[in-house]
């Protein structure tokens, strides 16, 4: 039976025929897929009746033509891995016409702050367009979870402010960051680099390691200027940001507080190639 669909209605219309009273999980991606997609496909395939995938290169979400330009596109392998899986995970593929039609613009939303510095600094329009695509993609499959990676940290922070100012009925469902054996943060946009630039690359996972030392005995501000020092001695390596979120709020932080749990952010330009990466901290004080 297909289950490979361009069109939204296409994909309508085999889930209205096949989903009834089934539980759908949907995992959007942009293709090029890793073993990081897999975890999630995995994840979604076991707590669901019914997996849809998206495979979308988003225009809207990319700031820099290049970037897009550049995005690696591989959906011959896409669709094997995706098979052996299964069979039955139902694939959408739809062009840029059939998602924007003429007008490939973002909506502007209000992400309650989350969007307005790390990755939304940097990446102006960002998450207006992440946030476009992902309303868009949810509204048509309509699941009941959706699965998005802690790779993207605060990419998961701004869907999950979406699906709740939007009220939608689906649950977010966080998954672990899948890294490759040497500890680099697996991302489609490693393929843009040599194996030895990836071994190079595990030194921002190093850095993230080294940053959790350094949170015992150190302020963020210390902190960060520590990173930035380290950082600031690798020619090949082009720091955009280091930063320490509080998990409860998002909000950078200026002070460690016992027992706390916090975010280590990091985004950094490698041979043209922007790579991000994150790690989780808790300030543990024992009396
Ligand atoms: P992308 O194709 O990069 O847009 O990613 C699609 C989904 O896969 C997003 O929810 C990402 O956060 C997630 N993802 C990407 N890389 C990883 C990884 N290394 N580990 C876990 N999830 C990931």
């Amino acid at each position: 039976m297909k289950r490979h669909f361009n069109t939204k209605e296409e994909l309508r219309d085999y889930l209205n025929l096949h989903s009834n009273e089934k539980s759908i999980g949907f995992v959007p991606t942009m293709g090029a897929l890793h073993m990081g997609h897999i975890s999630l496909l995995k994840k979604a395939f076991t707590e669901n009746d019914v997996v849809v995938t998206s495979i979308f290169v988003n225009p809207t979400q990319f700031n820099n033509q290049e970037d897009l330009i550049n995005y690696p596109s591989t959906l011959e392998d896409d669709l094997k891995l995706i098979c052996e899986i299964s069979e039955e995970i139902v694939v959408f593929t739809p062009s840029v016409q059939e998602m924007y039609q003429e007008n490939v613009r973002s909506k502007n939303y209000d992400f309650e702050g989350i969007d307005l510095y790390l990755e939304g600094l940097d990446r102006p329009g960002h998450f207006d367009g992440v946030g476009t695509i992902v309303e868009e993609l949810l509204r048509i499959v309509s699941p009941d979870k959706a699965y998005f990676g802690e790779k993207d940290f605060q990419q998961l922070l701004i869907v999950k402010s979406l699906v709740k100012q939007l009220q939608l009925p689906i649950e977010i469902i966080s998954c672990p960051i899948v890294r490759e054996a040497n500890g680099l943060a697996m991302s489609s946009r490693n393929s843009r680099l040599t194996q030895t630039q990836r071994d190079r690359a595990v030194f921002i996972y190093d850095s993230l390691n080294l940053a959790i030392e350094l949170a015992k005995n150190n302020n963020p501000q210390q902190l960060k200027k520590l990173i930035e020092q380290r950082f600031s001695k690798e020619a090949d390596f082009d720091l955009k940001y280091f930063e320490i979120a509080c998990v409860d709020n998002f909000l950078p932080v200026t002070e460690f507080e016992a027992n706390k749990h916090y975010r280590f952010l990091i985004a950094v330009v490698f041979h043209d190639v922007r790579l991000i990466d994150n790690i989780g901290y808790t300030h543990f004080v024992i009396n």
